[in-house]
């Protein structure tokens, strides 16, 4: 294995969820809905299947997809993307992630991502050869949000991206008006590139409501925003994700994914074009149900001691486990199957400085009711 990609190793996802399996612990690990996505565009991906649709779809996506994207994001955000040439469909928001850092960025590049951060970000960005550098969020208020003046002090000469990720994994946080503002005036004082991963943009709480950066003025021009059908519809194992840019940067990032996947499989994307279209009376009523189970789970979360930050957006809820005589995230989530039968994620390996998140362990509530309070139930006997 490659120097830069040494210190990866397994993701926590795979370990997390494989010791859920060899424990027959509750998963309250990886975030996957243990429900099905709506069942007349399940039904689109069979007839897709059963229509033909099975060979290479274009490089860029199937039109009928990109086409619907871009209906989307006009009619929700008041944004126009052309479907020829300012739209790539991806191998879910993974691929559109690494492949806009690859087509983005020199080695020795430096990119700005705001810590916890997804896995996957740290690993594409050592993949390009560019450095990571992180702005640390930190809980005010009941939400994690960032310091405006450590962001500004992050960017360097080498700076040439901010990674975006809102609605927040694993903090819950959705970034408000002014702290998009305060990221907007830095990538245009700076010439600054954000990339977004807005995978989470429906699943909101409390009527807040997800804001993409390319909205702010002067944004469009210089944003990569990136999304998936993966949360929306509760189909994340259909790894179906697109890109919306101007189209030089779609042509960048669209020349890289070409070289790592060359296109999307197609029936999936048949269907998340029927879902985009058809389909988000079903995806607000998925929101205004995981609220419940936010609410659930966080109810019971606190009574069996856990201190909980309340989540405004995501299917995630950022626990810390000081109150319960813990201090290391990471030891306790390796022995929660033993102890309680049940599995969550350390959020420390989110962190490019681990020490700043010892103390939080991430569960997840994209789950059955009963399989929360079954959890809960566990939990309890841990103090
Ligand atoms: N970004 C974030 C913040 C995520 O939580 C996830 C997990 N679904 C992804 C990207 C990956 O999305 P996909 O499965 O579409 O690759
Ligand atoms: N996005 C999901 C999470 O954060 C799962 C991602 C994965 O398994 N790679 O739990």
């Amino acid at each position: 294995l490659v120097t830069r990609m040494r210190n990866f190793g397994t993701t926590i996802f795979a370990e997390m969820s494989a010791l859920a399996v060899q424990t027959g612990s509750i998963n309250l690990g990886q975030g996957f809905p243990d429900t099905d996505g709506p069942a007349a565009m399940l039904d689109r991906a069979t007839q897709a299947i059963a229509a033909g649709a099975n060979q290479y779809p274009p490089g860029p996506g199937v039109l009928e997809l990109r086409q619907a994207v871009s209906e989307h994001r006009a009619a929700r955000y008041g944004l126009s993307y052309d479907p020829v040439g300012e739209i790539l469909v991806t191998v879910g928001a993974t691929e559109a992630v690494a492949a806009s850092v690859l087509a983005l960025c020199e080695p020795g590049d430096e990119v700005i991502a705001f810590e916890p951060f997804y896995d996957s970000y740290a690993a594409s960005v050592a993949l390009a050869q560019a450095r990571l550098v992180p702005v640390t969020l930190r809980p005010s208020q009941g939400r994690f949000t960032f310091d405006p003046d450590e962001l500004r002090a992050a960017v360097t000469p080498r700076t040439r991206a901010v990674l975006v990720n809102s609605p927040h994994n694993p903090t819950g946080t959705v970034f408000n008006r002014d702290e998009l503002t305060v990221i907007a005036e830095l990538c245009q004082e700076r010439g600054l590139i954000a990339v977004t991963d807005e995978v989470y943009e429906h699943l909101t709480f409390d009527g807040v409501e997800h804001i993409p950066l390319a909205t702010l003025p002067g944004m469009r021009e210089r944003t990569v925003m990136i999304s998936s059908a993966g949360k929306t519809f509760s189909v994340t194992g259909w790894k179906t994700g697109w890109v919306c840019a101007p189209p030089a940067l779609v042509t960048a990032v669209q020349t890289v994914k070409q070289f790592l996947t060359f296109t999307a499989s197609a029936p999936w994307q048949l269907a998340v074009a029927h879902g985009l279209r058809h389909e988000l009376d079903w995806v607000s009523a998925l929101a205004a149900g995981l609220q419940d189970k936010r609410d659930r789970l966080m109810e019971g979360l606190s009574a069996a001691g856990f201190e909980v930050l309340r989540p405004s957006g995501t299917y995630f809820v950022q626990t810390d486990i000081r109150p319960l005589g813990f201090t290391d995230g990471l030891e306790l989530t390796r022995g929660l199957p033993a102890l309680a039968g049940v599995v969550a994620i350390p959020t420390q390996v989110f962190y490019d400085r681990p020490e700043r998140g010892r103390h939080y362990v991430r569960f997840a509530f994209c789950k059955k009711d009963e399989v929360i309070d079954e959890a809960v139930t566990r939990l309890k006997h841990l103090s």
